[in-house]
């Protein structure tokens, strides 16, 4: 038998899902889509005649003891909670072709039969979309546990559920999360908070942390002169006064400061991260391989995220502030250098 990985066992609201996710750490394992099942049985009519505590420790026996699997699917989302079953930082077991680099969320129901309610749908839609964001997935790699090739569950999660409406929602739901790049006119309401204040000395002196550092990665300069006051797509406007940057995916709060090292100088600053951008708005590098999509995209005149060729390779935009505190000169607004950065 193989050796269990044992479950997490806990039951969140979608809420408290977000903050749950926004605990852990990754490891090695890197899951490039998620992989959506119907649990068939129990049936959602069935599922609240045991407490959810109850269902995992009956889930656990069945996948470890009656399956000798090593895990099962990593989220069971019922109308009212999200039950996280195996870690969400290792492989689970719940699709033969997609195990090793996938997710498995389990929508409790037999939809082939049961009405694919609102409940249901609404919380696996969050679920997804916390998934989605945090590793930086798009919708549009959502698989259902039916297209395996290898599987012998032909019609999970079930007939009565849309994979075309639950993308759409999905994309919906993520735009809420992180707006655009650089998108002016958006609600304040959307904004994710971050009442963290920049830093009060811009020039810090000190040694990488090694390991993250992300190394002569193009660096633009952004919100300064004529885009002065420009909107943030985390909310409020970009400080051209202040030592910011912007990265080309959506960060959670907690991940949003880095520390920026000029190769020219040798110089220290550390930044706040307040936009998204440049010419990508979903491309995490830092934990692909650690160079900016732009760089293919520029060399071979292709379209960024954004719909533009890149006219440069920048991975990182930077405000007047940081060239300041960086020691590189020149017209404000139309700088380029090469930085080494690490999140702090
Ligand atoms: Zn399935």
């Amino acid at each position: 038998m193989a050796d269990w990985k044992g479950i997490v066992g806990r039951g969140f609201t979608p809420g408290a899902f977000r903050t749950y996710v926004a605990t852990l750490a990754f490891s090695a394992w890197r899951p490039q889509f998620v992989v959506v099942h119907n649990t068939s049985a129990p049936r959602l009519s069935e599922w609240h005649s045991t407490p959810g505590e109850q269902r995992m420790r009956n889930l656990e026996s069945y996948c470890r003891d009656q399956q000798g699997w090593s895990a099962g699917p990593h989220l069971f989302v019922a109308d009212d909670l999200i039950w996280v079953f195996t870690p969400l930082t290792t492989s689970g077991v719940h699709s033969p072709s997609w195990n090793a680099v996938s997710w498995g969320v389990e929508m409790v129901g037999e939809y082939e039969e049961e009405p694919f309610g609102p409940a249901v749908r609404d919380n696996t839609v969050d679920a997804l979309a916390v998934l989605h964001g945090w590793r930086g997935i798009s919708a549009e790699t959502l698989r259902f546990h039916k297209e395996d090739p290898l599987t012998t569950h032909k019609t999970c999660p079930g007939r009565n559920v849309d994979k075309a409406d639950l993308i759409a929602r999905l994309q919906a739901r993520m735009r809420a999360d992180a707006p655009g790049e650089h998108l002016p006119g958006r609600d304040p309401g959307d904004a994710t908070p971050d009442d963290r204040a920049d830093p009060p000395a811009p020039v810090v002196q000190g040694p990488a942390a090694g390991g993250g550092l992300f190394t002569t990665i193009t660096a633009t300069e952004f919100a300064g002169g004529p885009e002065s006051g420009m909107p943030s797509a985390y909310g409020g406007t970009v400080d051209a006064n202040a030592p910011q940057v912007a990265l080309p995916a959506w960060l959670p709060a907690e991940r949003r400061r880095v520390r920026v090292r000029s190769v020219a100088t040798g110089q220290w600053v550390e930044c706040r991260v307040n936009d998204i951008g440049p010419w990508n708005t979903r491309d995490v590098y830092w934990e692909n391989g650690g160079r900016p999509l732009a760089e293919v995209q520029y060399r071979n005149r292709t379209s960024a995220q954004n719909g533009s060729v890149p006219e440069n390779d920048a991975g990182i935009d930077m405000t007047p502030a940081v060239f300041a505190a960086l020691g590189i000169p020149g017209p404000v607004n139309e700088r380029q250098t090469h930085v080494d950065w690490e999140f702090v």
